[in-house]
């Protein structure tokens, strides 16, 4: 169900040591149950805006100058990643940093150990495995092994285990073939439906529209075209600048 904004993001600026610009008024929406794309080329500041949301922004040295964010109808002050995961803010980041010398259970494992009780964890593993079978087949095997969409996967998983209200994914199709990309692209149609709203950054327009309801571009630190993804996609600039139809 889409009741109302699970995200409110309004005039949002944020600096790295008070010196670079990453984002220069930012205002976004995500509604309850919905999948938003974030477009934007590198630089455009997509990354920090995920860091501010998850409490990782103080870790990168990057200070909330002002604009404010509201949460699930509250004004996030999670200034820490503990903080926002416990609020159901979960960001996988990008690059799957899994821990490569832990298996793939272990893996999920650690992303569960924010979440209360043991058997509520065995039943999340088996929802995790349900979802991706070729993680399930896997479970003993070490990380660093899985190839880069089963770690992409494995990454994805692990950031379920903290039963994210919304989950944060910083561009899951990096260094990824087309057909994992589609895999990829479903996996984010499938958790949607089974109930968490996603905010999805992405270089890769065509999978990222594919799989939103809404988008934004942003643009070197400010949102320079909004809409349905349908809207966007059919837009001139967005087909020029990310979907290759020059
Ligand atoms: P990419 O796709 O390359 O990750 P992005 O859209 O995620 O790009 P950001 O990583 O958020 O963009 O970067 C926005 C701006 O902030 C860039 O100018 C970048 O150089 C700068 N920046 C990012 N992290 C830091 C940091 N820790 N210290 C200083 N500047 C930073």
């Amino acid at each position: 169900a889409k009741g109302g904004p699970i995200l409110e993001v309004t005039d949002l600026a944020v600096t790295y040591g008070g010196v670079v610009q990453a984002l220069r008024g930012v205002s976004l929406t995500v509604e309850e149950g919905a999948v938003v794309a974030l477009l934007g080329s590198n630089g455009a500041g997509k990354t920090t805006l995920l860091r501010t949301l998850s409490g990782t922004l103080r870790l990168h040295k990057g200070r909330i100058e002002s604009g404010q964010i509201v949460y699930r109808g509250d004004r996030l002050k999670a200034r820490d990643p503990a903080a926002s995961v416990s609020a159901g803010l979960v960001q996988v980041p990008e690059g799957r940093r899994i821990f490569s010398r832990l298996t793939v259970e272990e893996n999920l494992k650690a992303g569960g150990l924010s979440v209360g009780d043991r058997g509520a964890r065995a039943a999340d593993h088996q929802r995790i495995y349900d979802m991706f079978p070729v993680l399930a087949d896997r479970r003993s095997q070490r990380a660093g092994l899985l190839s880069g969409g089963e770690q992409q996967m494995l990454a994805i998983g692990r950031g379920l285990m903290s039963k994210p209200q919304l989950l944060l994914l910083d561009e899951p199709s990096l260094g990824l073939a087309p057909r994992i990309i589609g895999q990829i692209g479903e996996v984010i149609k499938e958790i949607n439906r089974q109930g968490t709203s996603v905010l999805l950054v992405e270089q890769n327009a065509t999978m990222a529209l594919g799989v939103a309801d809404h988008a934004f571009v942003l643009d070197v630190g400010k949102v320079s075209l909004s809409g349905s993804a349908a809207e966007l996609a059919s837009t001139d600039a967005v087909q020029r600048l990310y979907l290759g139809h020059g």
